[in-house]
C-alpha cells in the first residue's frame, strides 16, 4: 500500500464559478503511479466545494443557478450580519453551498486511471470569488 499526496492552485475570476479540474487530477495520479486505489479531491475552503458532473457551460449556468436559489447571495443571513462591513464577509450563502455540496470526492483508480462515467468530469465549485484556491489531492493504492 502507497500514499501521495499532491496539490494544486487554482485562480478564480468570478464570484461563482465551476471549474472542470480533471486534467490536473488525472495528471497526478499518473504521476503517482499507482494503478489500483482510490483518489481522494479535496478543497480546504469554508466557500467553495466539490462535485462530479457534465463539463457543459450551460448546465454549469443552469447549476450555479439554482444553487442561488437553494442560497440568494442577498438575503439576511446571522454571519453577514455579524460581519457586516468586514470586506469578504458578505458570504453566508457560499458557506452554505459549500457544506451542502461538499468539500470532497472519492473516485476509484482502476488500470492507472480515474474511473469516472463517460460524460463525468470533476468540478471545482467557486461561490466566493474571485480568489485564490488550493486543492489536495491523495491517492491511496498500489
Ligand atoms: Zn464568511
Amino acid at each position: 500500500m502507497k500514499y501521495v499526496n499532491d496539490s494544486f492552485t487554482i485562480k478564480t475570476s468570478k464570484r461563482l464559478e465551476i471549474i472542470d479540474i480533471t486534467n490536473y487530477v488525472e495528471s497526478m495520479v499518473r504521476k503517482s503511479g499507482i494503478k489500483e486505489g482510490v483518489l481522494i479531491v479535496f478543497e480546504p475552503h469554508t466557500t467553495a466545494a466539490i462535485t462530479i458532473n457534465e463539463n457543459d457551460p450551460e448546465l454549469f449556468e443552469d447549476l450555479l443557478h439554482i444553487y442561488t436559489k437553494i442560497a440568494p447571495i442577498e438575503q439576511k443571513y446571522q454571519h453577514n450580519l455579524k460581519y457586516a462591513g468586514v470586506p469578504g464577509e458578505q458570504n453566508a450563502h457560499a458557506h452554505i453551498l459549500s457544506s451542502l455540496i461538499k468539500p470532497s470526492v472519492i473516485i476509484p483508480i482502476t488500470n492507472g486511471g480515474i474511473q469516472l462515467g463517460t460524460w463525468q468530469r470533476v468540478l471545482f465549485v467557486e461561490m466566493d470569488g474571485p480568489r485564490t484556491r488550493k486543492v489536495y489531492i491523495k491517492v491511496i493504492g498500489e
